[in-house]
């Protein structure tokens, strides 16, 4: 369909959006809420509201909410409503757990004052979009558009917008928002945001829906976000990051979930040079764990199930075991002064266990859903940790993105076209993956919508 032959063609449509009052959120988004009531715009900057991010209604002087009109406060809510424009968007979604990945077209509503749109030339492929489109973590909103290892070109900024212009190389990782207010978001956390929808993910919405937040609770004001297998996103500036020109587009698009997954767990048990590190499993995060490590000055050993990778590894020049060879691990008792776990889905660590030295650490970074049982004994015993961790918060991704273009390391990466994504998905699934697929997205303006 020849419509869509160009991210810039705005065949915009207006729709009305309600102010965001009217909404059962009684936090708001400072930006948002000026956004979409102008006329409250004056007030909020005159209480000092406007530069806050957040705003809680409770705080506005009820001087203030009696003198507007629009607001009716039993019920908080407003006729106010504010015309915005939408951008037409064409994207690769699935409607079920059980089908395949289609072409679908949608909207985005179009760049706010702090907010950028980007045309997205790449987006990895991450074991997490599988599992979101198949619901294997049962908390799947379709229809779900994959896609958080995004790398794109801005094409039009908002009028408050200082981070980012017009043609810079940008990239947008797993999260698009978060609260703002919380202890974790003010620390530069926001990957472990305790607000009441905790942080908003690039798709599926926010980590925690409406339905399970404190009194139903909606702050980011929608259920479900569509990610980067598309042609266009908007997003808001800080959650942008910036792509180093030092590192190809495509092998920068996986640093955004793999990389900083990998880095951030690295970075807060402090991997340093001399160490002795071991990578468990070695498919795109693994990869990805290993020479970051490696950069880091470690001394870098991989588990892998698959005798093959054992090669694999060694070509790219590390030292590899595969997990089942009990004699090559005995070998390597309490040795390790860090384990990283990037296997996928629920496996046991137990033998890894064994390989640490006292006081250390295994973290599990790959798998998120109950494990096996762990040997309390053996953690007892040398007081060893096993502990998890959760991608990286927006500082940490740029600090990784900045980190492989220094030490020039990136993922391997197999580009495909978005029409194969479900064979992608078949062969990740096997474990039959020697890299990251990321998709060229220039590949989605073929075909046509079903
Ligand atoms: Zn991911
Ligand atoms: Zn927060």
């Amino acid at each position: 369909m020849g419509l869509y032959s160009s991210v810039q063609s705005t065949h915009a449509v207006r729709r009305t959006k309600p102010c965001l009052i009217c909404r059962p959120a009684k936090r708001l988004d400072a930006i948002q809420l000026i956004e979409g009531c102008a006329k409250l715009q004056a007030a909020a900057r005159h209480l000092g509201m406007g530069d806050s991010p957040t705003l809680d209604i409770e705080h506005f002087p009820q001087s203030w909410l009696a003198g507007a009109p629009y607001i009716d406060r039993g019920t908080q809510s407003c006729s106010l409503t504010k015309d915005i424009q939408m951008i037409k968007a064409r994207g690769y979604a699935t409607k079920h757990s059980f089908s395949g990945l289609k072409p679908f077209d949608f909207e985005r509503e179009e760049a706010g004052a702090k907010e950028v749109e980007i045309e997205v030339l790449f987006c990895g492929v991450c074991h997490s979009d599988i599992h979101q489109a198949r619901n294997e973590w049962h908390n799947t909103v379709y229809p779900s558009v994959p896609g958080h290892e995004v790398v794109g070109r801005v094409t039009k900024v908002g009028q408050a917008v200082s981070l980012h212009h017009v043609g810079d190389l940008v990239g947008v990782g797993c999260m698009i928002d978060s609260c703002r207010q919380c202890q974790p978001c003010k620390s530069g956390e926001e990957n472990y945001c305790e607000g009441p929808n905790s942080w908003l993910a690039t798709y599926n919405g926010p980590m925690v829906p409406a339905s399970m937040a404190p009194e139903g609770v909606n702050s980011y004001g929608r259920s479900n976000t569509f990610g980067g297998y598309s042609n266009v996103l908007v997003v808001k500036e800080d959650f942008v990051l910036k792509i180093p020109k030092a590192l190809k587009p495509e092998v920068a698009a996986p640093i955004l979930c793999a990389g900083v997954t990998t880095y951030s767990a690295m970075k807060q048990f402090k991997v340093t040079a001399g160490q002795k590190v071991g990578i468990v499993g070695f498919g795109g995060l693994g990869n990805m764990a290993a020479k970051i490590a490696k950069a880091l000055g470690a001394e870098v050993i991989v588990f892998t199930s698959t005798p093959e990778k054992v090669e694999e590894a060694k070509k790219l020049g590390f030292h590899a075991v595969v997990e089942n060879d009990k004699e090559a691990l005995k070998k390597l008792k309490s040795s390790f002064d860090f384990i990283l776990s990037t296997v996928p889905q629920k496996h046991d660590i137990n033998p890894f266990i064994l390989l640490l030295k006292r006081d250390c650490t295994i973290v599990v970074c790959g798998a998120l859903e109950p494990m096996a049982s762990v040997n309390n004994m053996e953690l007892a015993a040398h007081r060893k940790r096993v502990t998890g961790s959760l991608i990286g918060s927006i500082a940490d991704t740029q600090e990784i993105l900045d980190f492989c273009a220094k030490h020039a390391i990136g993922p391997d990466v197999e580009l495909i076209n978005i029409e194969d994504i479900n064979s992608a998905y078949d062969k990740i699934e096997s474990g039959d993956v020697r890299f990251r697929y990321v998709i060229d997205m220039s590949s989605i303006n073929k075909g046509s919508s079903h």
